[in-house]
């Protein structure tokens, strides 16, 4: 069993008709990496493949499969303020969602230990019917569904981009069968993640926002995983973890302001391998300082090969990061009697 990684060249050939922060550069920092420290050799390249519009429509509406496959061989489209297609968008839209999805089914199945989608664009703001912040199908979304149409009852999925990933959690909001848990900036981009959003009718509960201001670091990202997420999922038994994989709450991120170490990340991903036997699936989404994201890929991958981690040098949480997580305790307490 061994460790599964989605990567092509094809991700490379997503671009915009002017400068953007979300450029093919990213991944080809990433993949440098881990082929200069020998990790691509130990991990087992899975081809990606295009996600079927039957996949697709899990998640989104037929309306929105067809704008984004109507952009095919067109110069540039503007989907949203900052989201754009060229040429090829909507064949590596396809390849992110499937390679996503491989990956998940091969973790499920027992083909893999776990794996990491070196992908994009990313997905977590991409909303049922709309392309939204960079993303334009939402890949862990709908890597969640085709689990379970494989037979899982319950998919957690984590998401520590520093940004809220609003389309993942509008997705689940009614669904008591996704724990859906998101660390991230507040009041940010894009607007929502606020503690008090605990998800809706039977999905009340697995909804879980933990929304720091900006300097939050290890200790305090590794406080909020050790008394809100373990817990509540310890309870909800995931049978599978998927993770909203952002590098951009790394210090010295462009966009964001946190300040997360490669260990940190690591062990993050300690963490949420703990559940689910295991069985977790890494998805890139942002991350746009090119050292930190490809030192913080090498963590991750290092720590889904098996490799202990030491653990970052974190001592307790700070004042700010306390009164947040009290707050999102607060908020889930009626939902998750073990808190
Ligand atoms: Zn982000």
């Amino acid at each position: 069993m061994t460790t599964g990684l989605v990567f092509d060249e094809v991700f490379l050939r997503h671009r915009a008709p002017y400068e953007h922060p979300e450029h093919p550069g990213r991944l080809a920092a990433i993949w440098n990496r881990l082929k200069e420290i020998g990790l691509l050799d130990r991990c087992r390249r899975i081809p990606a493949r295009e996600a079927t519009r039957e996949e697709l429509l899990a998640i989104h509406t037929p309306d929105h499969v067809d704008r984004v496959f109507a952009t095919a061989r067109r110069d540039f489209v503007q989907l949203d303020p900052d989201t754009y297609t060229s040429r090829e968008s909507a064949e590596v839209a396809r390849k992110a969602a499937g390679g996503v999805v491989d990956l998940a089914l091969g973790v499920v199945s027992g083909t893999l230990a776990n794996g990491f989608a070196l992908v994009r664009p990313p997905g977590h703001h991409a909303e049922a019917d709309r392309a939204m912040g960079f993303c334009l199908f939402n890949n862990v979304a709908i890597a969640a569904q085709a689990a379970r149409l494989a037979g899982l009852r319950r998919v957690l999925i984590v998401d520590w981009d520093v940004h809220h990933g609003n389309g993942t959690q509008a997705s689940f909001e009614e669904d008591p069968d996704v724990l859906y848990f998101s660390t991230h900036q507040f009041p940010f981009y894009p607007g929502t993640g606020a503690a008090t959003e605990v998800g809706s009718g039977a999905g009340r509960g697995t909804t879980v926002n933990v929304p720091w201001p900006a300097g939050m670091g290890d200790a305090e990202y590794l406080a909020a995983f050790d008394r809100v997420l373990l817990p509540i999922a310890r309870e909800f038994r995931p049978e599978l973890s998927l993770v909203s994989c952002g590098f951009d709450a790394a210090a010295g991120d462009l966009l964001g302001g946190m300040l997360l170490s490669p260990d940190g990340y690591a062990a993050m991903t300690e963490r949420v391998a703990s559940l689910a036997g295991g069985r977790v699936v890494l998805a890139l989404e942002g991350g746009y300082n090119l050292e930190a994201v490809a030192a913080a890929a090498a963590a991750c991958t290092r720590t889904l090969l098996g490799e202990s981690v030491a653990g970052p040098e974190a001592g307790p949480p700070n004042a700010v990061a306390e009164r947040v997580i009290r707050k999102t305790l607060d908020a889930q307490r009626p939902y998750w009697p073990g808190l």
